[in-house]
């Protein structure tokens, strides 16, 4: 039974960091005219209002995009997702936000192709009417973790996947890992990007040490944490791991983090910009 609705989290600091990378590596990887293969492994609903009774019951946005919304930043990656997020609020209020697919959506050219999973009865709901009307975007109510397998290697031999678990069953860190050594045996040159939450940090050591371990090349990892690490209550931080990431995202992330940190952190918060597994 699932319970997690990403409804009540919508545009909080985790969502920032997430969208912000996937932004990043999908800019990079549709300048080439070459067709691209998506895949969301868990895509949520896709789109929400911050005005609805799930936003609104835990506000968590208010400590995420709206603490962005009017800010200038001195650098491009930041600046193009908050005009991102402005376009999909073009009267000017911060009403809503985009998910994952709506923000993979904007990137999709013609020739890509979108995969976009959930499990969710009615956020499955929600994305196929959030997705529908075009040919090339796919939204099935199977499960994101083998769904993924089945794709691999794409006809298009270039592809670029999410996998936003909400970590709700506690195997979820392992199946990430197995997960993702199965599908880099079936597409090695695929970019695999993983969102974590830092709740226990064990968990993420023991996660990033499985990925070390695996023989996959080429991992980096991006971490906000909005306050220092605790035992005593939930998240924290999240991070971003990304396997063969576009050559110019970690010089992003070092200069774009620290302004993350100022704007969206309290005086314990830090972040994480490292090269894990060289290339
Ligand atoms: N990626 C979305 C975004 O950034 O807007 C948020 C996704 S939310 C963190 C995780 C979603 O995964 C939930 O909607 C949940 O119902 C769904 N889910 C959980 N287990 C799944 C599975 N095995 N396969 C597909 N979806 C799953």
């Amino acid at each position: 039974m699932l319970s997690y609705r990403h409804s009540f989290h919508a545009g909080n600091p985790a969502d920032v960091l997430k969208h912000l990378v996937l932004a990043e590596v999908l800019k990079y990887q549709t300048i080439k005219d070459k067709p691209l293969d998506y895949v969301d492994t868990h895509s949520g609903a896709g789109f929400f209002e911050l005005a609805g009774s799930d936003a609104q019951k835990t506000q968590e946005y208010l400590d995420g995009i709206a603490k962005l919304w009017q800010h200038n930043s001195e650098h491009n990656a930041l600046n193009e997702y908050i005009e991102l997020i402005k376009s999909f609020n073009s009267n000017g209020n911060l009403d809503f936000y985009p998910g994952s697919p709506k923000i993979a959506e904007h990137f999709l050219r013609r020739q890509d192709n979108g995969w976009f999973f959930e499990l969710h009865p009615r956020d499955l709901e929600l994305l196929q009417d959030n997705m529908k009307g075009k040919r090339s975007i796919r939204v099935r109510g199977e499960n994101g973790f083998q769904g993924l397998i089945g794709l691999l290697p794409p006809a298009s031999r270039r592809a670029c996947v999410l996998i936003d678990p909400p970590y709700e069953i506690k195997n979820d860190y392992d199946t990430v890992v197995n997960t993702l050594v199965k599908a880099h045996k079936r597409f090695a040159t695929g970019t695999y990007m993983i969102w974590y939450p830092v709740v226990d940090r064990e968990r993420i050591d023991r996660m990033e040490a499985g990925l070390i371990a695996s023989g996959m090349r080429n991992i980096q990892l991006f971490e906000l944490a909005t306050e220092a690490d605790t035992d005593v209550h939930g998240m924290t931080a999240s991070g971003m791991i990304v396997i063969n990431p576009p050559w110019k995202l970690k010089q992003t992330m070092d200069a774009v983090l620290p302004e993350l940190v100022s704007l969206l952190s309290d005086s314990s918060g830090f972040y994480r910009s490292e090269q894990l597994v060289e290339e």
